[in-house]
């Protein structure tokens, strides 16, 4: 089937849409909100035994979606490896087609998402719109990549290195943006001729599901499927026999765990995992800018970013300096339900993360560390923390080597750019990290010094989706986004032709 067949005609963000099945309709009502379903073979389907997570910010119960059993990945297997070849058939530029139709349908809905995002994640409104602008221009960059043959020409031989499609990917997104990285692994799946099998996090289950039912008024059946479930889930899907391809954002832990059942089978991984992004604040940095500037991206999403600062690493000259100017900003954060006028942090997203994060506070008192702003949470419903900055802890303290992925940070000190870049490579970590300084020479020669996937100068957390995105050490494997992200989907192969006939 060719998706230009597929593809919506229009694409404004108002309007009317024509859909794969003939028919047209107003944009924004492509879906109901009431019903959840696994999405298998083109078709929405319940489970006999169904489950609901639960949203942070009041505990009550979202809505139920399927526990998918056994048999219901074995078909959904089947329905992709039927896609595959097929799908690898349409024309790249015919793909592209799908996807960006797919994109402007996203960004029809984008307020229905939001508000489910804000309810199930805990996010802020704002931060969830944001989620969703940020998703729909990803889809929207992995569609504008090629992926061209490679040639060289060579007297009568012609040396073409080509990217061919794996077969079927599987997807495990975690419960921090649900949809962006949901998003991030359809498109460039789906672009490169791979069908793609989304589990969303058992956390946040809603918005991937209701993602992957969007999908299907763009692509054929079996190409792009949603499988959500319980902790069975996601050994199943990686121990299957037929996925070629694992595409897994979540924990160092976790990731460990996939590689393990992919080895079996040879399946290729992609691993985006944890991180503890230092931040080396410089002795000539406009502390007040900086420091507002710091707090923020340690504290944004509630601190439940594989990119958050983690460890702000401060000039001994300023440190004092610099801490005030981060009490100040931080105590202007406002926490609260994300649909409260004002609230910078939502609540930390489920109840095993929060008695997790809270126990990072238990250590305070066990440790005797000095609080400068926080330390206190509020009780009551909801998995609310208040933002929190420890002094100067022991280097070898929990909260300085572990990644809480909440909103508590070290503030470290560093006598010269030596221990810095010591201090900041001192982990097994190797995502984000970044340098502050007005010497632009000193800290981009800091820069390189950092093992990290990315390292930002004067800022943090900028992210391009045509650039490759991966982390080092124990914070992943291979890379999403740009053409490394494409080709992470595809076969590298080289063919040695001839020109002329013997
Ligand atoms: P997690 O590892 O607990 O879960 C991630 C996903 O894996 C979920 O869908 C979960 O159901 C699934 N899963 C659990 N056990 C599995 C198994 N045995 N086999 C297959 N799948 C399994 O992570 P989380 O708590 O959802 O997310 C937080 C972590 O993710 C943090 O460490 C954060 O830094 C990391 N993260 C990394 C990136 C990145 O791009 N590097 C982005 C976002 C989050």
């Amino acid at each position: 089937m060719s998706p230009s067949a597929v593809a919506t005609d229009d694409h404004g963000a108002s309007g009317t849409a024509t859909l794969r099945n003939g028919h047209s309709v107003e944009h924004g009502s492509l879906l109901s909100w009431t019903a959840f379903y696994n999405v298998i073979d083109g078709k929405l389907e319940t489970t006999r035994e169904t489950r609901c997570g639960i949203n942070p910010a009041t505990e009550q119960n979202n809505p139920s979606v399927p526990i998918s059993t056994k048999e219901d990945v074995d078909r959904a297997m089947e329905a992709a490896k039927k896609a595959f070849k097929p799908w690898a058939a349409v024309p790249y530029a015919e793909r592209q087609k799908a996807l960006l139709a797919f994109a402007d349908g996203l960004e029809a809905e984008k307020e229905a998402f939001s508000k489910f995002l804000t309810q199930e994640q805990g996010k802020p409104i704002q931060f969830a719109r944001r989620e969703l602008d940020i998703a729909v221009s990803w889809i929207r960059a992995s569609a504008a990549l090629e992926l061209p043959e490679e040639r060289t020409e060579d007297g009568d031989k012609e040396i073409v290195v080509r990217y061919t499609p794996l077969g079927v990917a599987v997807g495990i997104v975690p419960w921090n943006f649900p949809i962006l990285l949901a998003t991030g692994k359809i498109a460039a799946s789906v672009v490169t001729g791979n069908p793609m099998i989304i589990k969303p996090s058992p956390f946040t289950p809603v918005g991937g599901l209701k993602l992957v039912e969007l999908a299907q008024n763009y692509f054929p059946p079996g190409v792009v499927q949603a499988l959500s479930g319980d902790d069975n889930l996601g050994i199943w899907l990686t121990e299957h026999p037929i996925p070629a391809k694992i595409s897994f954002t979540g924990s160092t832990f976790t990731g460990k765990k996939v590689m393990a059942s992919a080895a079996k089978t040879l399946k290729r991984v992609t691993l985006e995992l944890g991180g503890k992004d230092p931040a080396i604040i410089c002795d000539d940095v406009d502390i007040d800018d900086v420091a507002s500037k710091i707090a923020t991206f340690a504290f944004l999403n509630s601190g439940q970013i594989c990119l958050a600062i983690k460890r702000i690493l401060v000039h001994e000259k300023i440190i004092d300096e610099f801490r005030d100017a981060l009490v100040k900003h931080t105590k202007l954060f406002k926490v609260g339900e994300g649909n409260e006028e004002g609230v910078f942090l939502g609540p930390v997203q489920n109840s095993m993360q929060f008695e997790r994060v809270k126990g990072f506070f238990a250590d305070i008192e066990k440790e005797g560390m000095n609080v400068a702003v926080g330390g206190k949470n509020p009780g009551g419903k909801g998995y609310f923390i208040t933002p929190t900055i420890i002094d100067r802890p022991a280097e070898d303290s929990r909260l300085v080597i572990e990644e809480p992925f909440g909103p508590i940070v070290p503030l470290l000190s560093f006598a010269n750019d030596e221990e810095a870049i010591y201090k900041a490579n001192n982990t097994h970590y190797g995502l984000g990290a970044s340098v502050w300084s007005k010497n632009v020479a000193r800290a981009n020669g800091v820069a390189r010094q950092i093992e990290a996937g990315t390292v930002w100068v004067n800022c943090h957390f900028e992210m391009d989706p045509s650039i490759p995105f991966g982390g080092h050490k124990q914070s992943g494997i291979g890379n999403e986004q740009g053409v490394a992200g494409l080709k992470s989907y595809c076969n590298s192969q080289t063919l040695y032709l001839r020109k002329s006939n013997l």
